[in-house]
């Protein structure tokens, strides 16, 4: 079969579905999808809330404490401590219900999903130690609102961080220490302010550096030390320029930051950042081999469209997003991961759960179909238990009465066999999820699209401190600074979801001592926000590379050396994050790699 174009019933764009593309839904047996790539994407997201974290008491019998849970409080779900959710104490099969044949198989998927009690939140609950506010995570000590992370200790207000050790303010950093303000780091230590660096220590304001040591706003370097805006000092005479600096004031650790910034951007990027692939594209992908739209993903194989894989040993999933952990055979499907396999259309299906479609939240399961937190199961509907035999009659009607009888939102988009679960059944609202991170809308915007909203909540408490009554540096700001309630710079008229004011937590005013760091002046939401806007986009756009021979198409950058194309523009095209709008000057890997130094 050729390739086909189809209009997404999402966006109305077109978008290709590819050879290999039907090859694979031909082998998982399912029909080709109605949206494009990234409204699947961007579906599978609005089911996914890392921090949009909320107060309520424990619905569990018996119990009656307060909880933070990741279901706003007003939600239907019962919501369970999560010790005693993963316990046998209750049963969740004693709310299956028989098919029923006269409403969509989404409405009733909904219905089973307000009435069966939902985790607390989702944590490898019994590994975390003193760290209450942290959600998708494992293995954490002395943490404070860490998200999708395994084995951090002593770190706050950082996603996507593993194997790391007193970090604040970081996104997608592994093994590393003692870092701040970071995006896409690996290996660091001391490292401050920084994006897509490898193996640097005390390195500030540095970006795509790699093996660096006591380097300041530098881009594009190789193992060098003593560096300033790329140029090379003596220790000593770097040393005294950077005391020069006060990074250690606020005011001039923004000014050295917006300095930086306008550094890199005289600079070229590489059209996609990762190493260690064979056949790849898409953008921070590392160790893998034949893998298409890669992102944020690493040990991957024979994949498309795949995402925030970060852990080892992925092979043949298609829209995948979020984990691995040898999984094998897995479509439109998220956060599914330990040796899970052959899953369609699942949501936090884990631990060796196999052949199975539509589920939420269920462990140890196979051959279940439309099953919400099952664990430890075959043969289930809707959470009714059936015989094999039963089961596998009934199945296939069950598909065909999703095709006779679609559930359909109020937009008009019709969801047969073969979507993913509709957004506006997802227990979250669309900014409480991480669809906001990666695809920001207003409020408008949104409900426009039909996706829900949630105000947040309106805050009890009254700030007791503007940030231009802190000091500009550490030295001096005692213990006390906790006890206030400091209003965030942007006050709330950003589109960040602004909690309009913040705290400082003890551990971390003296991991800001440590680092000889200032006080933050934006809540961490902010904060978060600010720092994803490092993050390229989930998408690839295909684009020539900006090289006209002698500098880039823009003249902003000089090449420091002759390239194979000579004087002429490079005629190597590529598939890049970079959307052709952007100010940056984008080269090929063979451009980029004759101008590293
Ligand atoms: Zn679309
Ligand atoms: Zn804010
Ligand atoms: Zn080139
Ligand atoms: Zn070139």
């Amino acid at each position: 079969m050729g390739s086909e174009t189809r209009n997404c019933q999402n966006c109305k764009q077109n978008f290709i579905i590819e050879p290999e593309d039907f090859d694979f839904y031909k082998k998982i047996d399912v029909p080709p999808p109605t949206f494009c790539p990234e409204c699947r994407l961007q579906r599978r997201l609005v089911w996914r809330n890392e921090r949009a974290l909320y107060r309520r008491k424990c619905d569990a019998p018996g119990h009656s404490e307060k909880l933070i849970s990741y279901i706003a409080p007003e939600k239907p779900q019962s919501v369970y401590d999560q010790r005693y959710w993963w316990s046998d104490d209750w049963d969740p099969s004693s709310y299956g219900k028989e098919y029923d044949f006269s409403k969509p198989f989404f409405v009733q998927f909904k219905e089973l999903l307000d009435v069966v009690p939902r985790s607390s939140l989702s944590t490898n609950y019994s590994t975390i130690i003193n760290s209450e506010y942290s959600n998708w995570g494992g293995d954490l000590k002395n943490c404070y609102l860490v998200t999708d992370a395994d084995y951090v200790e002593d770190s706050g207000y950082s996603s996507t961080i593993f194997k790391s050790k007193d970090c604040y303010e970081c996104n997608a950093v592994s093994e590393s220490e003692l870092c701040y303000e970071s995006f896409n780091l690996l290996k660091c230590y001391r490292t401050v302010g920084s994006i897509n660096c490898q193996g640097c220590s005390d390195v500030w304001f540095s970006k795509n550096c790699n093996g660096c040591a006591n380097c300041f706003g530098c881009v594009n370097l190789r193992n060098k030390s003593y560096c300033i805006f790329n140029e090379q000092y003596s220790k000593e005479e770097y040393f005294k320029k950077i005391s020069e600096f006060h990074g250690e004031r606020k005011g001039a650790y923004e000014l050295l930051k917006k300095r930086a910034q306008e550094f890199w951007a005289s600079l070229p990027e590489r059209h996609s950042r990762g190493y260690g692939n064979v056949n790849v594209s898409g953008d921070y992908i590392y160790h893998s081999k034949n893998t298409k739209y890669g992102f944020l993903a690493s040990d991957v194989e024979d994949s498309k469209y795949v995402s925030l894989i970060h852990s080892l040993n992925t092979k043949d999933c298609f829209d995948y997003t979020d984990w691995g952990e040898n999984a094998r055979l897995l479509y439109e499907c998220i956060a599914c991961g330990l040796g899970a396999s052959n899953l369609k259309f699942c949501n936090l299906v884990v631990l060796q759960s196999k052949d199975s479609a539509y589920s939420y939240f269920s462990y140890n399961c196979s051959d279940i179909f439309g099953c919400v937190n099952m664990r430890k199961k075959q043969y289930c509907i809707l959470n009714k238990q059936y015989a094999k035999e039963e089961y596998e009659n009934l199945l296939p009607k069950i598909k065909k009465h999703m095709d006779e009888m679609p559930y359909m939102d109020k937009k008009g988009r019709v969801y047969k066999y073969g979507e993913f679960f509709p957004q506006d059944i997802s227990p979250f609202t669309y900014n409480e999820s991480v669809a906001q991170e990666f695809f920001p809308l207003t409020r408008e915007e949104a409900e426009q699209k039909g996706y829900s909203w949630r105000e947040p909540d309106e805050k009890s408490y009254v700030a007791t401190k503007k940030v231009t009554e802190i000091p500009e540096i550490i030295d001096g700001i005692d213990d006390s600074i906790t006890k206030e309630v400091i209003e965030c710079e942007h006050e709330g008229k950003c589109n960040q979801s602004c909690a309009t004011a913040f705290r400082i937590i003890p551990a971390e005013i003296q991991f800001y001592r440590k680092m000889k760091l200032p006080l933050p002046h934006l809540c961490p939401n902010c904060r978060h926000y600010e720092r994803l806007k490092h993050r390229n986009p989930l998408r690839l756009w295909k684009r020539f590379c900006t090289c006209k021979g002698k500098e880039s198409v823009n003249g902003i950058y000089k090449n420091t050396t002759s390239h194979s194309h000579g004087d002429n523009q490079c005629p190597n095209e590529f598939e890049t994050s970079f959307s052709p709008e952007r100010p940056e000057i984008v080269y090929c890997e063979r451009c980029y790699n004759s101008e590293i130094i």
